[in-house]
């Protein structure tokens, strides 16, 4: 690859596929979904997310997004049931957002943008590591959470405290003793189908489990997002926005809902 990925106007989503031709195969993501055409699935499970706090271990800005890791060699923090079989550890999670509170999503729901998706990583642990699970077709699973405009959200404020030390690339700092369970909206019903990472290398290997309530964010705290950099400290300064890769074509595929 002669150069890096990104969201800019050289390097944006639109070019990715120069690097990665995998960007117009059969199942990549984010999607478009249409609530009425998806298929309401009675075998579909509740989902299980048993998450440890104490494995929260850090808070990275990694250039295009931050992400909270956490460790993962026990089962301590799982996400099973839901349209999957077996269980797959949690990895990290991270935010896309927008310039401004119109866009930001990666999935959008009959055409309608949110300004913010949270995204939980998870791995399945028939594979030996999570860079392993990566490249197979049920390697991952991501619940994808929706933000939208609304009262301030106090459990989100604590990730975005966290932000003004991480402020240009290749911050981190730790961030410990959080559970990201506390982000999840009351209702746990979600569209499922199968998709891709929404980042190079844009591997076809996420069960995507997006939930259909949304949680709530201040545009107070969406401009917080806003104040992070893409860029490293002492580079002419460029705030961390839009994110995201817009939908992309279904191919064919189910969207299948877990409600009527
Ligand atoms: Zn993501």
């Amino acid at each position: 690859m002669s150069h890096g990925w990104g969201y800019g106007p050289t390097n944006g989503p639109d070019k990715w596929e120069e690097d990665f031709p995998v960007a117009n195969g059969p199942r990549q993501s984010p999607i478009n979904i249409v609530p009425k055409e998806a298929q309401y699935d009675s075998t579909l499970k509740v989902l299980k997310l048993k998450y440890d706090p104490s494995n929260s271990n850090g808070i990275l800005n990694n250039g295009h997004s931050f992400q909270v890791d956490f460790v993962d060699d026990t089962d301590s923090s799982t996400l099973t049931g839901g349209p999957i079989s077996g269980t797959y550890r949690l990895k990290q999670f991270h935010f896309h957002w927008g310039a401004s509170d119109d866009r930001g999503s990666e999935h959008t729901v009959n055409g309608i943008n949110f300004p913010c998706e949270l995204h939980l990583v998870h791995w399945n642990t028939k594979y030996p590591s999570f860079g392993e699970a990566a490249s197979q077709p049920d390697g991952l699973a991501v619940v994808g959470v929706f933000l939208k405009i609304g009262a301030a959200n106090p459990r989100l404020q604590k990730v975005l405290d966290a932000l003004d030390a991480i402020k240009t690339k290749g911050k981190q700092t730790t961030f410990p003793n959080f559970d990201p369970k506390t982000l999840l909206p009351g209702s746990l019903h979600y569209w499922t189908y199968d998709g891709s990472l929404t980042t190079p290398p844009l591997l076809e290997s996420v069960t995507w489990i997006v939930l259909k309530e949304p949680i709530s964010v201040s545009p107070a705290q969406m401009a917080k997002f806003r104040s992070l950099l893409f860029t490293g400290e002492g580079e002419s300064p460029c705030c961390m926005a839009d994110n995201y890769r817009p939908p992309q074509p279904l191919k064919g595929r189910k969207v299948r809902a877990s409600f009527k």
